[in-house]
């Protein structure tokens, strides 16, 4: 339903501006890295974008993706509306390497219990993006469905911070409020079997996203959105924002990694045409932030990689 304001938002912000070819950041040696400069896709890993919007008004979209996915050896936690849930779920049992199900669904529907348990039936991973809310997300009527993704072990996505408007004319009951980075923390805490994604790192509460992530080894927040857009002048900034590398670690981290942008993946939050200009910025802030190979990589697919099973 936000699609095309982010796409907006995409196209007229510049986010497609890197090709493939300056976006590796997998490179061990400077060697490689020149080798690697004119290579016309992405080498090595697998990457991996956990904010992929099953797009229902485009009928070819399963086929489009599969090309972009192969292109990229990219692999998607396709964010798919509860109607669409059979069609994803059977692209995703066919490309089980490229399309990882994830189920969309209103928490706030009074049978959204039985829709995540037919879900899991499905064959589906987790959930997301959990959005547009009607309370706060750690209100207790939401618990039986984080106590089911608890017992599940899945991911969940959440959008945090400021929230588009859908409508100028009409009352709306959409609140960013609700969606604060700083909810998380609880659910966190609580269900510590679900692996909890924000989506756009709390814009534009990003320390909070951070301190969070910092202290809860099961919270990850994505850059998605027009983070890294606003952002664009000024990208070091992240660097006092996730002040911690190198520091005595307060949370377990994948692979023991010390840096603290390891907190971050990958997300785009586009359509498929945009998804290259995300990773563009992502690199963007890797260079402006010294980020790491290793961590990179963690980032890029290694961390979601590790926790769904994907094969490299
Ligand atoms: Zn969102």
């Amino acid at each position: 339903m936000s699609l095309s304001r982010r796409n907006f938002l995409v196209a007229t912000t510049g986010a497609a501006m890197a090709p493939a070819s300056s976006l590796l950041g997998f490179e061990t040696t400077k060697q490689a890295r020149d080798t690697e400069k004119d290579a016309s896709i992405v080498s090595g890993s697998r990457i991996v974008d956990i904010h992929v919007h099953f797009d229902d008004k485009k009928a070819n979209y399963i086929d489009e993706f599969l090309k972009v996915s192969d292109r990229l050896n990219l692999t998607a936690l396709m964010l798919t509306p509860f109607a669409n849930r059979k069609v994803v779920a059977e692209a995703a049992r066919r490309n089980p390497k490229q399309i990882i199900p994830f189920g969309f669904v209103d928490l706030d529907a009074s049978d959204v219990v039985q829709q995540v348990e037919e879900l899991h039936n499905l064959g589906y991973r987790g959930l997301g993006e959990l959005e547009f809310v009607k309370k706060p997300y750690n209100d207790p009527s939401y618990l039986p469905v984080y106590e089911l993704a608890d017992r599940y072990g899945w991911i969940v996505l959440f959008h945090t911070g400021i929230v588009l408007r859908q409508k100028f004319d009409e009352p709306e009951d959409v609140a960013s409020g609700r969606m604060r980075p700083i909810h998380l923390e609880e659910i966190a805490r609580r269900f510590p079997r679900i692996t909890v994604l924000g989506a756009h790192c709390g814009n534009p509460e990003y320390e909070w996203a951070a301190e969070i992530a910092r202290w809860n080894s099961n919270v990850f927040f994505d850059l998605s959105g027009s983070t890294l857009t606003k952002m664009h002048g000024r990208l070091s900034d992240f660097k006092r924002i996730f002040w911690w590398s190198g520091q005595p670690q307060d949370s377990k981290t994948p692979g023991n990694d010390t840096s603290a942008f390891v907190k971050i993946v990958f997300g785009s939050d586009t359509d498929l045409a945009g998804i290259e200009g995300v990773m563009g910025q992502y690199h963007a802030m890797f260079e402006a932030c010294d980020v790491p190979e290793r961590t990179r990589k963690m980032i890029m697919g290694g961390t979601l990689s590790k926790l769904l099973g994907l094969p490299d």
